[in-house]
């Protein structure tokens, strides 16, 4: 910590983010914001970003307000009021309007593609002077203390007051720190997801409940919309990719109505994009020293509450808000675990438990307790509550 004749300086002075997905960007953004000379690396050589979209409900804005971004997802996305559910055949069942109450500003969800979040993620990264480093990673990370050196794998080396990975599901990080103690687990269940027109009558999310799946539509843009499919896929099958619409097509057969017709038009296996549903959750402290954990790398969700990337923005926020606070260093890292740990693990915990519900419906297993409508709009409103 320095404070230099009254003038408030950062708890760190150079920090590294290994990682440029959503977590670590915006993370690069608000440690910019709080004056700390921030370097970025990347592994892949190019930002591989693919195609589809993501549900931003009210937090998730609330967090990008922090850095100013809320308006600039909402100006390229698709703000919606809330859930309307259907039934297999598409009776409306009822409608589920979603809160503000994180965010009154700002609408209750907004869809956005993956790659307009990235470019607008990206474009402040760089105008806040973020410094990025495409194809290259951490080799080793050599914590002596009070400083943190680190060798890239471009032979190049640095040394940081402190390390922050957002290096995603499959951390390499993670196993540098942790070894093989957290490995993520799959969840029993896997999403497909495709993107279509939107129709001009659509005005609220869409979620069908079939007998042995469920479904959503979710806005994206004024007139497109992306379909995810939630399936049962018990040991985690190979899915071949040149079979995805084939596949995805078989697992919409039992709907009626509109879901049908877009049905048919799931044609191109390319433009599916498959994932089994994984988890994990690191319940020590996500640091060691001056190198740590957060996003995805510390803590992915199974996306039935699409919390995910708004969990990743709301630790990189808050971990900005805190570094920039003349403070020790340890002191702000025991509050971060202290404001971030329970929220996420509700978070992990409410979406493993709407899952087991689900799959147990889908093979008719009668559970008095299964509830995941009311879960999930009781888990959503408690996550609009401060932190
Ligand atoms: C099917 C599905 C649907 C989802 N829907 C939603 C939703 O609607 N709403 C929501 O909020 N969330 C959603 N999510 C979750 C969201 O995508 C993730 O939580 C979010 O992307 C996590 O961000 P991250 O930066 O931690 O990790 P990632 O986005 O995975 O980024 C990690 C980055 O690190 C890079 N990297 C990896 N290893 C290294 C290394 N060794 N060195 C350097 N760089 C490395 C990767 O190339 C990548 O760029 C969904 C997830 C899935 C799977």
């Amino acid at each position: 910590m320095h404070n230099n004749g009254g003038i408030i300086l950062p708890a760190v002075s150079r920090v590294l983010i290994i990682g440029g997905g959503i977590g670590g960007l915006t993370a690069g953004i608000a440690f910019r914001q709080v004056g700390i000379e921030v370097d970025l690396v990347e592994k892949e050589s190019d930002w591989t970003v693919y195609g589809v979209g993501i549900i931003q409900p009210n937090n998730t804005l609330r967090a990008l307000e922090k850095i100013g971004l809320a308006q600039d997802c909402v100006d390229v996305g698709a703000a919606y009021p809330g859930w309307r559910i259907f039934d297999v055949n598409g009776g409306l069942l009822m409608e589920d309007p979603a809160t503000s109450d994180a965010a009154p500003a700002y609408p209750p969800v907004n869809g956005i593609t993956r790659p307009k979040l990235h470019g607008i993620l990206l474009k402040c990264a760089l105008d806040a002077g973020v410094s990025i480093k495409l194809s290259v990673t951490a080799e080793t990370l050599d914590d002596q203390g009070g400083a943190v050196e680190v060798l890239f794998t471009d032979g190049t080396s640095r040394t940081y007051d402190f390390v922050v990975c957002c290096d995603g599901l499959f951390s390499e990080m993670r196993k540098k720190m942790f070894g093989t103690r957290f490995e993520p687990k799959f969840s029993g269940q896997a999403v497909w997801r495709y993107n279509f027109p939107r129709p001009s009558t659509m005005e609220w999310g869409e979620i069908h409940c079939g007998p042995r799946n469920k479904l959503g539509l979710v806005p994206l843009t004024s007139d497109l919309m992306y379909m995810f499919l939630v399936t049962a896929e018990p040991g985690n099958p190979r899915m071949p990719k040149e079979k995805l619409a084939e596949a995805m097509r078989e697992r919409l057969a039992d709907y009626g109505g509109e879901i049908a017709k877009l049905r048919d038009q799931i044609i191109d296996s390319e433009a599916v994009v498959y994932r089994p549903m994984q988890n994990i959750l690191i319940t020590d402290p996500w640091m060691k020293g001056r190198v740590i954990l957060i996003g995805d790398a510390a803590h992915t969700t199974t996306p039935h509450l699409a919390q995910g990337a708004a969990m990743a923005i709301e630790d990189a926020v808050l971990l900005g808000e805190l570094l920039g606070r003349d403070e020790p260093l340890d002191d702000l890292l025991a509050e971060f675990m202290q404001r971030r740990f329970d929220r996420v693990k509700f978070v992990v915990d409410s979406s493993t438990q709407i899952a087991e519900w689900e799959m147990e419906e889908w093979q008719g297993i009668e559970n008095p307790d299964a509830d995941p409508g009311k879960l999930l709009y009781s888990a959503t409103q408690t996550l609009m509550e401060e932190y």
